[in-house]
């Protein structure tokens, strides 16, 4: 029986091979995959004899700087961005995981949630293994370590064909950097390679979760790892096995919808033009007598862009978002209604003033946002608020990285599409349907989805533990994005 993984996490990865800089790249690219994770981050360079990591609870913004990078000197390096949902945000579970072990000194970095992390766990606790942190993460250095291969690359094929679930992971040794997907390739990991310049005779290779931190590496995007992919790359070069044979692909589609950043290239395709296609599909599935399209800033922005091309209605600028609020625990005493949606969003009433609206957002999860956000355009002086989802109903919890809470608090698991339209204070309500979603996203031969939040068919074996409290979802009340 599997036991499913307490923890959900959301991560982003990042690897540089060959690069006198490396620990400086690396950090640059964990700026670029920050929305991946803000709880904390960390990077383990090594010099090729010594392999040092920094690790802190933060943005990567104030966690490096200067004297911090010159303290991780070498030309590779790996880095983890980490966001989690549960009491265990302490640093004791940041990444990279380093360990000596008996095949020698090894740092690991993963993104995704692996299903059967507690049923190893148990096992490996009860034959005396001892755990330092409560990520599914030091599972998988375990296994590596406990694995009769002696040679690394066998050791971590044999450790990952042990595990089940979603993982992209990168790995650090003295001298060479690995690289691996799941079988079924839930989370994306893209391999770049930085041209060869000034003193440096070879290229650089560098593996991130997202496209968009080659832009700023001056990578060139080369391709995907593939599902089942175990790369390595040191002195020889780059290597390519596969440590499992192909297993149906089962690609993230919440990473389209909200989760990565319009300017990457996700799955092989522009996370912009799934969520602009998104919006035109709406427009078509769900069309409604208005005068503006308005984003809900900043996930709901391309989707409303489409929506408003298909439609020919005006995409107007009816909300504008802080991007300078973190958590804040200042409020005023006199309570002020919605005051954490207020801190992030505020409504143009000179474009909202008289005007039925449709708004745009990508998803609606517990629901309490969206109702925030209906009644500040209606304060605002809208006349009629049609609210569009770009993404069905989140019917599920996700088990493979992403932050959502638990059946109980998903409104679309407890109330239907005209009960959801009442609580959140819309005239009216519309979601894209699932197959809707899946022509925009460009399901076809290529790639296959992960739909589980909105269908509740998992692709893996798994026992629902369904009373988890995220406390992410529970204590929150600013989260309008
Ligand atoms: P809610 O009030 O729970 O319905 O929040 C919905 C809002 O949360 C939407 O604006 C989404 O953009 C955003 N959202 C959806 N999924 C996540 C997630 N996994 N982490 C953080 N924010 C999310």
């Amino acid at each position: 029986m599997l036991i499913l993984d307490k923890f959900r996490e959301e991560c982003g990865v990042v690897a540089i091979y060959g690069h006198p800089e490396a620990s400086k790249l690396a950090y640059l690219g964990l700026h670029a995959l920050q929305h991946r994770g803000q709880e904390s981050a960390g990077i383990a360079a090594s010099n090729g004899s010594n392999i040092r990591v920094h690790r802190a609870m933060g943005l990567v913004g104030d966690i490096f700087n200067a004297t911090v990078l010159a303290g991780l000197p070498g030309a590779l390096a790996i880095g983890h961005t980490r966001y989690s949902t549960t009491g265990d945000s302490a640093l004791l579970n940041a990444q990279p995981i380093r360990v000596d072990c008996n095949k020698g000194m090894i740092a690991v970095a993963h993104n995704g949630n692996l299903v059967n992390a507690g049923d190893i766990r148990s096992r490996l606790e009860a034959g005396g293994s001892i755990f330092q942190t409560t990520s599914d993460t030091e599972v998988i250095v375990h296994l590596i370590a406990h694995s009769r291969e002696q040679a690394l690359p066998d050791a971590i094929s044999d450790a990952l064909r042990r595990i089940d679930g979603a993982f992209s992971l990168v790995v650090i040794t003295r001298d060479r950097i690995y690289a691996a997907r799941d079988p079924r390739g839930f989370r994306p990991l893209s391999l770049g390679r930085i041209p060869a310049a000034g003193t440096r005779v070879n290229d650089a290779f560098a593996l991130a979760s997202e496209s968009t931190a080659f832009d700023l590496l001056g990578a060139d995007f080369e391709r995907d790892v593939k599902p089942g992919e175990l790369i390595v790359i040191g002195p020889e070069g780059l290597q390519s096995r596969f440590y499992a044979p192909a297993a149906p692909q089962s690609a993230c589609i919440f990473e389209h919808v909200y989760f990565s950043r319009p300017d990457s290239f996700v799955f092989g395709r522009s996370v912009n033009e799934s969520r602009e296609a998104l919006g035109r599909q709406l427009a078509r599935e769900a069309p409604v007598d208005a005068d503006i399209v308005v984003a809900v800033p900043d996930s709901g922005v391309p989707a409303a862009i489409g929506y408003a091309s298909e439609s020919g209605l005006p995409f107007r600028v009816g909300l504008i978002r802080s991007h300078y609020v973190g958590r804040t625990f200042i409020e005023p005493e006199q309570r002020v209604r919605d005051f954490g949606v207020k801190l992030k969003l505020n409504p143009v009433r000179s474009v909202l003033d008289g005007k039925r609206v449709i708004l745009i957002d990508d998803s609606i999860v517990r629901g309490t946002t969206s109702r925030k956000i209906v009644r500040m355009i209606r304060n605002a002086g809208a006349r009629q608020v049609h609210m569009r989802i770009s993404c069905p109903p989140t019917i599920s919890p996700c088990y493979y990285g992403v932050d959502t809470p638990s059946k109980r608090q998903l409104i679309a698991a407890n109330k239907s599409v005209e009960e959801i339209r009442q609580f959140i204070g819309a005239d009216s309500l519309a979601y894209v349907s699932l197959e809707g979603l899946k022509k925009a996203c460009g399901e076809g031969d290529q790639t296959t989805y992960c739909t589980a939040c909105y269908t509740g068919e998992y692709p893996t074996d798994y026992v629902a533990v369904d009373d988890i409290r995220p406390a992410h979802f529970e204590n929150e009340s600013v989260n309008a994005d």
